[in-house]
């Protein structure tokens, strides 16, 4: 049996022997660990002389010698020739340097693990049987989606110093979530959540886990943001990972940039991880495009609380495209503000409430008369508004319904 081992080679010299495809991989996989690589060569196939040209490597031109080995690390021999590998790899031998034969792989003394990275955990994976890299790929990738999709206990087990991350979770469904988001949430020892979002990934969270929900909804009154702030910095000054999850985007109407000057100020480490907005993506999930060439080349995005500002008025008299976040009551006073901007009566206005979730439903109508279509289907929120000529019914549905759905 092998000892598995992960060695940092930053800055250390790494000889491969060979310039072909097989080198040019190993090169790669080396430079992203940072080594110092030097490749002995005669000739060197595109990828290596491009790496080569780059100064990203160093190009010894002719065959390979026993004191190109010197004062080396590792020796990957990797060229097309089995005779001149085992030379090689003797040579290695003798200078006591572990060497990787790429052409020998069933009694080679070192071998290449295929690796994936997940924040600060790496899997490797690596077979003791005969040579077969596409299996061995296979279950790095298998095990790799686990983690990435946050369905490994990635928690800290031995306590380093709190953290807060803000993760923005998606408009609700909870594969709209990043993959990066995902493996945070399996990190967390806290998750302080809101109403709107991928709440769905909470039920699927250890017991251990708390969960502490700040979100306002019709029957209890919001946290004020100085409380949440405060639960962010006194569960991270525990020693624990924090992990704010919003709905949307942290920075989209989120008060995602309080959160971090509260940590700041606290002098705890904070982190965001950007997350896709509801003002794009409850548009792209009805199939409005909220740009699209020769019909609309802005996007202005805005909140309903304080009503139609001077930049959203422009917009709608320009026809450029208006997404109105947390507008429903405010419905009414937009429409008003784009007939006053000189909007054409016939503009497209779409409502997309829930978007993402069970509850998604599109409700289309123009500045004449979405008012009166609103009050008669009830429209409530959370619910994104766009305005504009990319939000009449037919814009892509004939496309959209030409493609098999994915
Ligand atoms: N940071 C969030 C927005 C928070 S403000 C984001 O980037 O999406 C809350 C408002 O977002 C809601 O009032 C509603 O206008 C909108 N919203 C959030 N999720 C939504 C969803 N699934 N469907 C429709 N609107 C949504």
């Amino acid at each position: 049996m092998s000892l598995l081992l992960s060695l940092d080679v930053a800055d250390r010299l790494v000889v491969v022997v060979g310039g072909g495809v097989v080198a040019a991989r190993r090169v790669r996989g080396l430079l992203d660990s940072g080594a110092d690589v030097t490749v002995v060569a005669p000739e060197c196939g595109t990828d290596v002389a491009a790496q080569v040209s780059h100064g990203d490597v160093r190009w010894i031109d002719r065959k390979v010698r026993a004191t190109d080995l010197d004062g080396a690390w590792l020796v990957i021999a990797a060229t097309d020739d089995a005779d001149i590998n085992m030379q090689v790899a003797a040579w290695a031998a003798d200078r006591r340097i572990w060497c990787v034969n790429s052409s020998d792989g069933f009694s080679t003394k070192a071998r290449v693990a295929a690796v994936s990275r997940h924040g600060d955990l790496s899997i490797g994976v690596v077979s003791e049987g005969a040579p077969d890299p596409a299996r061995v790929a296979r279950v790095r990738d298998s095990l790799g989606a686990l983690l990435d999709a946050g369905q490994v206990d990635m928690r800290r087990v031995r306590r380093r110093a709190g953290r807060v991350v803000l993760v923005g979770s998606g408009p609700g469904s909870v594969d709209l979530i990043t993959v990066r988001g995902a493996r945070l949430v399996a990190e967390a020892d806290v998750v302080v959540t809101d109403r709107l979002g991928a709440t769905g990934l909470l039920a699927a969270l250890p017991e251990h886990v708390e969960v502490i929900n700040v979100g306002k909804s019709p029957d209890n009154h919001p946290v004020p943001q100085h409380e949440i702030n405060e639960i962010l910095v006194d569960r991270a000054r525990r020693g624990l990972t924090v992990v704010r999850l919003k709905g949307g985007d942290p920075f989209v109407f989120g008060r995602g940039g309080e959160e971090v000057h509260a940590c700041a100020e606290a002098g705890i480490p904070v982190e965001v991880v950007p997350g896709v907005t509801s003002a794009l993506a409850a548009p792209a999930l009805a199939g409005i495009p909220p740009t699209h060439r020769q019909v609309s080349t802005s996007v202005v995005i805005t909140s309903g609380h304080a009503g139609p500002e001077p930049t959203a008025r422009a917009a709608l008299g320009e026809g450029a495209t208006l997404v109105v976040l947390m507008g429903v009551a405010a419905l009414p006073a937009f429409v008003e503000a784009a007939l006053e901007e000189g909007a054409d009566p016939s503009t497209p206005v779409a409502i997309i409430e829930s978007a993402a979730t069970v509850r998604e439903r599109v409700t289309r109508g123009s500045l004449a008369d979405i008012v009166r279509i609103a009050g008669e289907t009830a429209v409530k929120p959370p619910a994104v508004i766009v305005f504009g000529r990319v939000a009449a019914p037919a814009f892509l549905a004939s496309a959209l319904a030409a493609t098999p759905p994915s």
